[in-house]
C-alpha cells in the first residue's frame, strides 16, 4: 500500500480525502510519492503528521528521498486503532507546493491471538507429605526441592498458554492418611491424576541419593518404546546439562518406574541432581538454581512442541 499525493486541479484549501485502509500491520511504513522531488526542509513532523483517536500526535520517524516520504512509527502502533495522516506544506525544490492538504485514515489490524498449543502436561513434584524422598548432605529434603522446581516450572508452562496440572502443589503426599504411608497408594494416586486429566505429557521431578557423596549429576528417564517420551527425555536432559552445568549422565530406560508403567502419557522422571553430593545440593536448594533448573525443563518442553 502506498499513498500517491499529485497536485491537482484544486484550491489548496480543499484537503483531499484518500479514505480509510483497514487490516494496517501495527508496524507498517507508509510511503508517500510525490510527483517531483521533496525538499527536505519542508518535510517534518508538522506539515506529515499521524494522529490517533484522540487527535493526540503519534511519533512517527520520516525518512526522505527525491520523490518520497517514508513514514515509519517509532513505537508499534496500538492494535485495532484509527490513525489519521495528514499532509501539507510540502515544497518542491523550486520552493512550490507539491499538493494540495491530503487526508487518509488508517485502522490497525487486531491483535494476533496467542497461539493456544492445546496441550496439558501433568507435572509431578515427586515424594511430599509423610515422605521426604531423600535426605541430603546438609540435610535439604527431595520433597521441598521438586515442589519448588514443579511450581515454577508450571507458571512458566501456563504463561505459554499450556493446561498444566500438579499431582500436588503443596507439602502433602497422596496416599491414604488412615493406614501408614504406603509407597504404591501415593504413587498409584499421581497416576490417576495424570490419566483423569488426559495429560500429554507427564513430568515426575526428583532428586537423587547415593552412599557416596562424589556421585552427582542429572539424568532423565522415559519409558522405552515411548517416542515421544524419549524425545522429552532428551531435550529436558540437554538444557539441564547445558543451563545449570551438572554432570550428564544421560538418559536411561525408566520402563520399570511406577509412574511410567501407570500413566497413559508420555511420561519422564528427570533426577535433576545428588541431593547427597554438596555441590548438587547447594544449587537444588538454592532459588535462583531452581529457576534455572525450571526453565531448562520448560525449554525442553517448548522445544518437544514446536513452540
Ligand atoms: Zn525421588
Amino acid at each position: 500500500m502506498s499513498i500517491f499525493l499529485y497536485k491537482s486541479v484544486y484550491a489548496d484549501s480543499v484537503t483531499k480525502e484518500l479514505g480509510v485502509k483497514t487490516n494496517v500491520d501495527n508496524n507498517y511504513t507508509w510511503t508517500i510519492t510525490f510527483n517531483k522531488d521533496a525538499d527536505k526542509n519542508t518535510v517534518n513532523n508538522d506539515n506529515i503528521k499521524v494522529t490517533d483517536s484522540l487527535g493526540n500526535k503519534v511519533a512517527v520517524n520520516l525518512v526522505t528521498n527525491e520523490k518520497t516520504v517514508k513514514v515509519t512509527p517509532v513505537n508499534f502502533y496500538k492494535y485495532s486503532e484509527t490513525y489519521d495522516i495528514n499532509v501539507e506544506n510540502v515544497k518542491d525544490l523550486n520552493g512550490n507546493s507539491l499538493l494540495q492538504k491530503a487526508h487518509m485514515s488508517f485502522i490497525v489490524k487486531e491483535e494476533p491471538q496467542k497461539p493456544n498449543p492445546g496441550v496439558t502436561i501433568c507435572i509431578d513434584p515427586g515424594h511430599g507429605g509423610r515422605d521426604p524422598g531423600a535426605i541430603g548432605y546438609s540435610g535439604v529434603k527431595e520433597k521441598d526441592v521438586t515442589l519448588k522446581v514443579g511450581l515454577k516450572l508450571g507458571n512458566i508452562l501456563k504463561q505459554r498458554g499450556i493446561n498444566v496440572i500438579y499431582t500436588r502443589d503443596t507439602d502433602i503426599d497422596l496416599a491414604p492418611k488412615t493406614s501408614s504411608f504406603n509407597v504404591s497408594a501415593d504413587l498409584q494416586k499421581r497416576c490417576d491424576i495424570s490419566n483423569a486429566a488426559n495429560a500429554k505429557y507427564t513430568i515426575s521431578i526428583h532428586a537423587n541419593s547415593f552412599s557416596a557423596s562424589s556421585a552427582n549429576g542429572t539424568e532423565t528417564y522415559y519409558y522405552e518404546g515411548s517416542v515421544e517420551g524419549k524425545k522429552l527425555a532428551e531435550a529436558v536432559q540437554k538444557h539441564i546439562v547445558e543451563d545449570l552445568g551438572t554432570t550428564n549422565r544421560g538418559i536411561k530406560d525408566g520402563s520399570w518406574l511406577y509412574i511410567a508403567k501407570h500413566t497413559t502419557s508420555a511420561t519422564i522422571l528427570t533426577e535433576l541432581g545428588f541431593l547427597s553430593n554438596p555441590e548438587d545440593e547447594r544449587k537444588l536448594n538454592s532459588d535462583s538454581y531452581q529457576n534455572k533448573y525450571a526453565n531448562a525443563i520448560a525449554k525442553g518442553v517448548f522445544e518437544v512442541l514446536g513452540m
